[in-house]
């Protein structure tokens, strides 16, 4: 069985769907497609709940006819027989009588969550719709059937695998499934989501649930870069990561593929493979067990980082010291990134500044407290580049004209790390990609 993701751009565009019909029928592996909503949808479904929010029904109204008529398009387009059209008449009627009734009542957060969960509806039955016309065979598997988040909105993967198997059991001869991604239901048995962008983490969770040969997300680019493309002017895909290594890359900013959803498939050893739809013959990423080869990877970066400095000279010969203050950011739910110390200072980074003046506040009785904001995170990924010669002194050499502030070398045997102003990041990134990747 292998699991196959597409994203919002994928199936954005009535030819893009019939391009995903032809991708999934190209061999006879058993599947299950997962898909997004057609591109822009979600964004325009958050825009429905907070215009509804605000009570301004006459801005929700102008979104949702907008949006309606965007869908009728584009089954015209893409639906090419009168009887598979009128289904999918019936299917836009449907979910936006739905969007329609909103508007009569009251918003709640719960409703919210309904207006969220209708692109992936649509998506998956429209498209539902376009295999019956091209006759290839498949079942429609509601994920709000066997997708589902607990108590702390986490995926309760064991009910996950037990509902999903159980319902593939019942569909003994059918080969391909199609279902959505981001959709879920939560504990009080509400529909929810897996939050933006998750679907991915659907594809992700489906595959680790029925053990899948391998879990293909779909997108318009090909594979994870070594750098941002956007920054630097060459660039190359990487063939092979590790789930460790592409752990670390999604944290720092590699944007295509969705950080939190590498888990369960790392957790039942699957393939996770990045292909291009516009290129499905290139190799793009494999994300598996090994790494495939020693050294350098790439480099990734992240914005919006505070770096917080606490100096004591109390803290010289103590112990305890570091607990005390970890406990502060424990108890303000902020994560820390990075540490570095000295003997009587310590510093940390942050990405989250949501208490950032309490958590100062409760700094303060342990020494003199510096922060710095506008702060960057450029990591340097790979496998066991802490033993690769050459790495730190190409490192260095690479950055000797930017004001470093912080160094984390050794906490992983994959990931450099260094704090840079953000203004330097542009700098930064080029430069490694020079003195490290020798590519300019
Ligand atoms: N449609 C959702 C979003 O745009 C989920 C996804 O595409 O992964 O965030
Ligand atoms: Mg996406």
């Amino acid at each position: 069985m292998k699991i196959m993701k597409f994203g919002g751009t994928s199936v954005g565009k009535p030819e893009r769907m019939e391009q995903v019909a032809k991708l999934i029928t190209l061999d006879k592996e058993p599947k299950i497609v997962v898909l997004s909503a057609l591109s822009g949808t979600t964004n325009a479904l958050v825009a429905i709940g907070e215009a509804l929010a605000k009570g301004d029904k006459q801005h929700t109204k102008q979104i949702i006819d907008a949006l309606e008529a965007h869908y009728h398009v584009f089954i015209k387009d893409l639906l090419k027989n009168e009887a598979t059209l009128k289904k999918g008449e019936a299917i836009i009627t449907e979910h936006f009588d739905f969007l329609n009734i909103i508007l009569k009542i009251s918003f709640n957060e719960a409703l919210n969550k309904d207006i969220l969960a209708q692109g992936e509806l649509m998506s998956t039955k429209i498209f539902s719709v376009y295999l019956e016309e091209k006759n290839i065979d498949h079942a429609l598997l509601p994920a709000l059937d066997f997708m589902q988040i607990d108590v702390n909105d986490e995926p309760y993967f064991d009910a996950i695998r037990v509902k999903l198997n159980r319902i593939l059991h019942q569909h003994p001869d059918t080969k391909l499934f199609v279902t959505q991604g981001y959709i879920c239901r939560n504990s009080k048995g509400e529909v929810d989501n897996l939050k933006r962008g998750g679907s991915d983490y659907t594809a992700s969770l489906i595959a680790a649930a029925v053990n899948a040969s391998v879990c293909e997300i779909w997108t318009d680019i090909d594979g994870m870069h070594n750098n941002d493309p956007r920054i630097v002017n060459k660039t190359k895909p990487i063939v092979q990561l590790s789930f460790d290594e592409a752990a670390e890359l999604a944290y720092f900013g590699a944007k295509i593929l969705h950080p939190t959803c590498i888990w369960p498939a790392q957790q039942e050893k699957v393939p996770v493979k990045l292909l291009n739809t516009m290129q499905p013959e290139a190799p793009g990423t494999t994300i598996m067990q090994e790494a495939g080869s020693v050294g350098v990877k790439a480099v990734a970066a992240k914005d919006g980082i505070i770096a917080i400095k606490i100096k004591s000279s109390r803290m010289l010969l103590a112990y305890g010291f570091l607990r005390k203050i970890f406990e502060v950011f424990e108890k303000y739910k902020t994560p820390i990134d990075m540490v570095t110390t000295s003997e009587v200072a310590v510093s940390v980074t942050i990405d989250n500044d949501a208490h950032l003046e309490q958590i100062l506040k409760e700094l303060e009785p342990f020494g003199t407290v510096v922060i710095d904001k506008d702060q960057t995170i450029v990591s340097i990924v790979g496998n066991q580049i802490a033993q690769t010669p050459d790495v730190l002194s190409k490192l260095f050499d690479s950055l000797s004209q930017v004001p470093v502030r912080m160094v984390s070398y050794g906490g992983s045997s994959h990931n450099i790390s260094v704090l840079v102003p953000s203004a330097y990041k542009i700098q930064t990134l080029q430069l490694l990609n020079k003195g490290v990747f020798g590519l300019d």
